[in-house]
């Protein structure tokens, strides 16, 4: 007997299953003669969406659109006043449709809904942060060149940019691009996860509303082969940027060398939290629990591994295991639910693999390790678990494991914490817990993450940019960084007046 916090099924009727089609140019795609690809509810085991399953030709034909938009300058040649007024416009009216899209994503996706909810309302602030942008951006001038001499950096768009998405955060990670891109005076091709297509979707009717130009976005729906592909690939692209798994980045980058175009990739992580003796326990143990549940753990800044000091190991992951049985695993669509479903039947499989593979190596399950029975809802959950005597050379100390699940190491010294922290491929996020100012500091410059957090986790901000090093990722999201990836940087070099000798000496 567990003794976890279980909701089951509210019992409600799912909404009719939507319908998705390609957007281009401005125009939803004909649905007549076409395939199409059925999401199956995690949580419901119910069809909640069918979309079209998109072929090289569909991409091309968004990439062909886009590539016009951008050429005759029908928004990169707007004033930033005038791109910011539109994407000021979608703000209000994602807002405006926050419970709509909120529900598919719960129904594609398996999360909470009060998290859908959050994860769409503040995609709005995304879009309002980028608007700012929009307004502010500029380049550099040098007037320190000598008398004769000016120079100025301009900013310029990139051109057509590719987005590819995964299925954890469709409309939040399609906003950590798309209102970045728009506000530089790109065009895109936007493809969602064949897994949670429908709030992209969904967008596509708020950016005719609010006034964008036909073809300044187009989305097509359907799978990495051959949509994502044709979108890396194909020489009218400049850019492609990409949040998903390590592995299909690498094909990605691979995929888009042939043409050399820009790539930007958000990857995985193995997320440590380092927890000194010193630390607010109480706190950190609530963060961890938080850090390794939410989103279900399927989430690139899950917090899957925590390095804790071995004078406290053994009371923390106990405290960690009291909270983890109190937090609500269940019916995704009960507003009390903390924790949902996981994203397929395969997932599910793979993280039990990850858990019987540290039991075999000797790692004590001290929590959970199994799939959770909830109620009313089909068999696709997980529950809670805590694994402690995790050594660094295991898959769970080191691979994505992207579950419910939590591996405990121990240290002795700070350098043993950080040699820890750095043993790994992925350099996404890490964490350190303490009330020492030095030590916090020590950490936070010896971590190699792109986002170090100090006695918090995973607090982010549109105005502060993220993004991974080592196998995590290339270039940054969000923030005025997250901007700059969408600029090309020309410099203009101008002489003033007739003072330049001549090099050519007469004969
Ligand atoms: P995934 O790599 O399987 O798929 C991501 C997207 O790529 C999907 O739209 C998919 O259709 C597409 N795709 C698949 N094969 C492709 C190909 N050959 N060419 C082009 N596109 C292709 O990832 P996922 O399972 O959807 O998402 C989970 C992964 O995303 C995890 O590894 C997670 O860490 C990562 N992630 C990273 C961040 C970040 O910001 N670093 C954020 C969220 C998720």
């Amino acid at each position: 007997m567990l003794d976890l916090t279980i909701i089951p099924s509210t019992g409600a009727t799912l909404p009719e299953v939507r319908l998705n089609r390609h957007w281009i140019n401005g125009a939803f795609t004909p649905e007549a003669m076409a395939d199409w690809t059925e999401r199956i509810s995690p949580s419901h085991g119910a069809v909640v969406s069918r979309s079209l399953r998109g072929t090289a030709k569909d991409a091309e034909a968004a990439i062909a659109a886009a590539r016009a938009a951008f050429d005759d300058g029908r928004w990169s040649g707007l004033s930033g006043k005038a791109r910011a007024t539109v994407l000021l416009k979608v703000a209000d009216l994602i807002e405006a449709n926050v419970d709509r899209m909120a529900l598919i994503e719960t129904l594609e996706s398996g999360k909470p809904i009060t998290q859908a909810r959050g994860e769409v309302s503040g995609a709005a602030d995304l879009w309002r942060y980028a608007a700012s942008l929009a307004r502010t951006l500029h380049g550099d001038s040098h007037n320190s060149l000598g008398q004769d001499m000016l120079a100025v950096v301009l900013k310029e768009p990139i051109g057509v940019v590719s987005i590819i998405t995964p299925w954890n955060f469709p409309f939040w990670i399609l906003s950590q691009k798309l209102p970045f891109a728009l506000a530089a005076g790109c065009t895109c091709v936007v493809k969602p996860s064949e897994l949670t297509p429908s709030t992209a979707v969904m967008l596509a009717d708020l950016l005719t509303e609010a006034g964008l130009p036909s073809g300044v976005v187009n989305i097509v729906l359907g799978h990495g082969q051959p949509v994502g592909s044709t979108l890396a690939s194909d020489p009218r692209v400049d850019m492609i940027t990409f949040t998903g798994s390590t592995v299909v980045g690498k094909g990605i980058a691979a995929a888009a060398s042939g043409t050399l175009k820009k790539v930007a990739l958000e990857l995985g992580g193995k997320n440590p939290q380092v927890i000194f003796p010193d630390a607010d326990l109480e706190s950190a143990a609530d963060a961890v629990t938080f850090g390794v549940y939410f989103n279900t753990g399927q989430c690139c800044n899950s917090g899957s591994r925590i390095v804790v000091h071995e004078d406290i190991a053994e009371a923390f992951a106990a405290r960690v295991v009291e909270l983890s049985k109190q937090v609500a695993f269940g019916d995704p669509l009960d507003p009390a639910t903390q924790v949902g479903a996981i994203v397929s039947p395969e997932h599910g499989a793979k993280i039990d693999r990850y858990v019987a593979a540290a039991r075999e190596a000797g790692a004590s399950v001290v929590l959970g390790g199994g799939h959770l029975e909830v109620p009313g809802l089909v068999p696709q959950f997980y529950q809670p678990t805590v694994v402690t005597g995790v050594t660094p050379d295991m898959a769970i100390a080191r691979e994505e494991v992207f579950g419910p699940v939590l591996a405990v190491l121990t240290f002795r010294t700070l350098d043993e914490a950080l040699n820890l922290v750095n043993h790994a491929d992925y350099g996404l996020s890490a964490g350190v817990w303490s009330e020492n100012v030095h030590t916090c500091l020590t950490f936070a410059r010896a971590a190699q993450a792109g986002t170090v957090w100090t006695n918090t986790w995973m607090d982010g901000f549109p105005e502060v940019t993220f993004g991974g090093v080592k196998q995590s990722g290339l270039g940054r999201e969000i923030g005025r960084h997250g901007l700059d990836e969408f600029m090309e940087i020309k410099s203009l070099v101008m002489r003033i007046g007739r003072t330049r000798a001549p090099w050519v000496r007469p004969r």
